[in-house]
């Protein structure tokens, strides 16, 4: 088995026994030899249809900060979790599941495809007809260019691991959110919500501007730029789109919000433009101070979230 520091952590918090914290591997990434175990951690309520935050990262392998927030927020709570009485009675009201790494092999070899060079974010059969972005919105030209789609008709080892896992833990909930962490575009933090696909507004608009509203009011000075994805740029193939899809055709009185954080990494680059030429240098925060900012900043999104999951009616009015 390969091992990485981003792996590493992950493995290191499966060593954690709580009755409250279930984890297992649960399925492995075999490439050339190698072997790479993807981790998932469900924490409270054994009772599916409890109201669930889902956290998700390393869907492209270079993006590793979206992994380590989720292991750092995770690390934290677990660790919260041995003194905390009052959040060990919440956690049994409602849930959090996570993947934290999705693209293992990706993130070994410093690469945003999997082993097959398809953009696990391009590969689901969700479709736009909107206008598009040259190679970035995802094509089939060619699994030479970035952001190659692959066969949609069937998804990627990696992506289908995804799928099944957010419809076992996701689609039992009738309120559930849950955040895709990335890096790489703009000079914002951009917390996305659907549609990637089309600028039409998405069912749940309302109760996503009611939560804008919360995170506003509660955290004036927060840095997030809350938009719908396809105001920077429509997606071929997103997951998202296509979990949300079926989870609303699924859910008719459900309410879920997949959000998607994509953190604005330029602003590490142009702060220390020399980073372009290290190794994932232009997706993650290499400075030790801007590291520990991202943290910080994230953690609190991550709680904010938390604590509105398990008080729905204040942003769901129905
Ligand atoms: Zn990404």
């Amino acid at each position: 088995m390969k091992d990485f520091d981003e792996l590493n952590a992950i493995s290191e918090l499966t060593n954690i026994e709580d009755p409250l914290i279930r984890c297992r591997e649960i399925t492995r990434i075999n490439h050339e030899g190698d072997s790479y175990p993807i981790h998932s951690f469900e924490i409270g309520s054994t009772d599916t249809s409890a109201p669930v935050l889902g956290l998700f990262g390393g869907i492209h392998g270079l993006e590793k900060v979206g992994t380590q927030v989720v292991v750092t927020y995770l690390s934290s709570l677990f660790k919260q979790l041995s003194w905390d009485e009052e959040l060990r009675r919440s956690l049994e009201k409602f849930r959090i599941v996570s993947i934290p790494l999705i693209n293992p092999w990706g993130m070994y070899h410093h690469r945003r495809s999997n082993p097959n060079n398809v953009d696990l974010m391009r590969n689901s059969p969700s479709r736009t007809h909107e206008k598009t972005k040259f190679l970035l919105s995802g094509h089939k030209l060619s699994e030479k260019l970035p952001w190659y789609q692959g066969n949609s008709e069937q998804m990627e080892h990696e992506l289908q691991t995804l799928v099944d896992y957010v419809r076992e833990h996701i689609f039992s909930s009738q309120r559930a959110i849950s955040v895709d962490f990335h890096s790489g575009f703009g000079l914002r933090d951009r917390l996305w919500y659907p549609y990637a696909r089309t600028l039409t507004p998405f069912k749940h608009i309302t109760e996503m501007e009611n939560l804008e509203y919360l995170l506003n009011e509660t955290h004036p000075h927060h840095i997030y730029r809350v938009e719908p994805t396809s105001e920077s740029y429509t997606i071929q193939g997103d997951a998202w789109d296509y979990l949300y899809d079926e989870y609303i055709a699924k859910n008719p009185d459900g309410v879920y919000l997949p959000l998607t954080l994509e953190m604005g990494s330029w602003i590490w680059v142009k702060k220390n433009p020399l980073q372009i030429f290290r190794r994932g240098g232009l997706f993650n925060p290499l400075k030790s101070h801007r590291y520990d900012r991202t943290m910080r900043r994230h953690i609190m999104l991550i709680k904010f979230l938390f604590r509105a999951v398990g008080s729905s009616k204040a942003w769901v009015k129905r």
